[in-house]
């Protein structure tokens, strides 16, 4: 398959990119890595007639900020992300979610930035079109979902993998446009739309991650399941964070983040109010594990179903409690 025509632009800063974005308009697209963006634009789902590549702006080091937060520049590779010392220390999770994407070949081109602004997928759609069928999806500007045939709406699954991983950290995001700059918490970022997944304007670009302080009671872990590993997206991934209290048996707070399973990532309230302020002994790790696959509600998606999507979730879910809080052990 071969790319199409396009016009190649290639800004040495952010600043520039901005005034690029907004000369060229609503036909160009951003290039990070490139790992999602061609193989869309080889398929025919895109034809920009311009890409802006990120490629040649100098991409900042982790930095710690006077209060503590963990600064990262959103065209840090995934496989800087997953190897950075300061990230393992203070955003052990992100690093184990970064090294889970795709192959160490998708990982040395694929950045952080890029992966939150993953398109959500589908596997009607996500195929060249000699393979689509003939009556255009909602994503084709059709007016049906071959997903879910009596849906109203587009029901294709947001997939990245960072994103969970940050919205369990609380982790914010930066964002330049023509106006300046604004903040945003990662879990805000998703709409929930497929045709607009996320929150960030066709003259926005994501710049920065701002990671929260890590404090030593707490404890993280990642959990994805795919049938083959990383060379295919997740059927789902879980991303579970415990603040645990002195005597390390005790959860003040928890949150866990689910991807892959709808149009956005999405946040188990149920499951982590079970466990906020009480113990975490095994019956009350199982009723989380529970309850998260029961509040997930999952679409079916790539072959699988949403029972066993939702039994995927129970054994994951479990299994990242029972990690995170081993972590805060320090086993
Ligand atoms: C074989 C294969 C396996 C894969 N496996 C996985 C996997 O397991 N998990 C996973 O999460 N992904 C996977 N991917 C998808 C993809 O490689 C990753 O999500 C990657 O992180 C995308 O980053 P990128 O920098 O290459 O994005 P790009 O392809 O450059 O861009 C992706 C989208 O984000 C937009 N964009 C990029 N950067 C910015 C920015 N800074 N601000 C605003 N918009 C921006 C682009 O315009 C584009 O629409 C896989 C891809 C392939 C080909």
């Amino acid at each position: 398959m071969i790319l199409p025509k396009f016009r190649h632009i290639r800004p040495r800063s952010i600043e520039e990119a901005v005034q690029l974005l907004a000369e060229y308009g609503p036909e160009t697209r951003l290039c990070a890595g490139g790992t999602d963006l061609f193989p869309r634009m080889k398929y025919g789902l895109i034809r920009p007639e311009a890409v802006i590549s990120l490629k040649g702006i100098p991409v900042k080091t982790p930095k710690v900020a006077p209060g503590g937060e963990l600064h990262l520049d959103a065209l840090m590779s995934l496989a800087e992300v997953a190897r950075s010392p300061l990230v393992m220390k203070q955003a052990p999770i992100l690093a184990e979610a970064a090294f889970n994407v795709g192959s160490n070949q998708i990982r040395q081109m694929a950045t952080l930035g890029g992966n939150l602004c993953l398109e959500p997928r589908c596997s009607f759609y996500n195929q060249s079109h000699t393979f689509q069928f003939v009556d255009p999806c909602f994503k084709r500007n059709g007016d049906q979902c071959y997903l879910l045939p009596k849906g109203k709406k587009c029901c294709a699954v947001f997939c990245g993998d960072t994103a969970s991983a940050l919205i369990s950290l609380g982790a914010l995001v930066n964002i330049a446009g023509p106006q300046g700059n604004r903040e945003l918490s990662v879990e805000d970022l998703y709409t929930g739309d497929p045709l607009r997944p996320i929150d960030i304007s066709e003259k926005e670009i994501l710049t920065d991650i701002h990671l929260p302080v890590y404090p030593l009671s707490r404890g993280s872990s990642f959990g994805r399941f795919s049938l083959r590993g990383g060379v295919e997206f997740a059927a789902l991934n879980v991303a579970v964070t415990l603040d645990m209290g002195e005597d390390k048996t005790s959860c003040l707070k928890a949150r866990i983040a689910v991807g892959a399973v709808r149009s956005a990532p999405v946040r188990m309230i149920g499951a982590e109010a079970a466990m906020a302020g009480n113990r975490l002994s095994k019956e009350r790790i199982e009723e989380a594990a529970h309850l998260a696959a029961a509040e997930a509600h999952p679409f079916p998606h790539h072959g699988y179903t949403a029972p066993y999507l939702r039994e995927c979730l129970k054994v994951e879910t479990r299994r990242a409690i029972l990690l995170a809080k081993k972590r805060v052990d320090g086993i």
